[in-house]
């Protein structure tokens, strides 16, 4: 299960109100990518769903429980960086269940989901290296991989490709895709890339300074664009 919805949300940074009120539903399985042009709220938004953020008012509701007041490792919820965010002095499999590790889980369970999740993302040979010893696209499998033996309800994604050189981008996108099928799990996926939105999304989430524009399928937002904003972000290839 790994249902969301957001209920007025609002988070104001002092004076600066950079959610302006967002209200959306996600549902179990779903693959929803939020767009808009940088300093819209896209980040924010991801870390008030995750709990890294308090919101100012609204509530963020999980399987039908409000969360506003849960802290962020009782959510449910794994997060993925753009820059990956491993930590540099453990190996490859213990960055992945470090996690794991701290919440109590036993050695051997971790170690069961870290083979199921590093054959998915192909990084069993990669298990005893160091972060430092691995490509980008390598490491971005780790943070990925990392978040996949939580076994969350909730994966979210900002930008995981930013970082990356083109052809990696494709072949780490389709991957991503590849996990939501197989693992049938709910993903709220960040990006500026129009490519990646269209390709991805089962629901596009458009964002404009704070507030939602529009909300739809890929080829709906497409071909009936609700506004000019949303005309030029999606029809216009960049
Ligand atoms: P996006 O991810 O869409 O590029 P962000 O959510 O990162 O946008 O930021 C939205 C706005 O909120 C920006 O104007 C940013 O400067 C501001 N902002 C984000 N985090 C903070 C913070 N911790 N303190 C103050 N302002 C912030
Ligand atoms: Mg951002």
């Amino acid at each position: 299960m790994g249902s969301l919805k957001i209920e007025n949300v609002k988070k104001a940074f002092g004076p600066v109100e950079v959610l302006k009120g967002i209200d959306l539903e996600v549902t179990d399985g779903e693959f929803v990518v939020f767009v808009g042009p940088s300093g819209c709220g896209k980040s924010t938004l991801l870390r008030v769903i995750a709990g890294l953020e308090d919101s100012t008012s609204g509530r963020v509701v999980i399987d039908g429980a409000d969360v506003s007041a849960t802290p962020p490792a009782k959510r449910g919820i794994a997060m993925v960086f753009q820059t990956y965010a491993l930590y540099p002095h453990l190996t490859v499999k213990n960055n992945m269940g470090l996690g794991l590790k701290q919440a109590g889980t036993p050695a051997a369970e971790i170690d069961r989901r870290i083979g199921i999740a590093s054959s998915m993302l192909s990084l069993e040979p990669y298990l005893e290296r160091w972060p430092a010893e691995l490509s980008g696209g390598q490491r971005q499998r780790v943070a990925i991989g990392r978040a996949v033996v939580r076994e969350p309800k909730l994966f979210l994604f900002d930008e995981p490709l930013s970082n990356l050189d083109a052809a990696l981008r494709v072949n780490t996108r389709l991957e991503i895709a590849q996990l939501h099928r197989r693992l049938k799990a709910t993903m709220i996926y960040v990006t500026h890339d129009q490519v990646e939105a269209m390709t991805l999304a089962d629901k596009i989430v458009v964002l404009n300074a704070g507030r939602i524009e529009q909300i739809g399928g890929p080829m709906e937002l497409y071909n009936s664009p609700a506004n000019e904003f949303v005309a030029g972000f999606i029809g216009s290839p960049k």
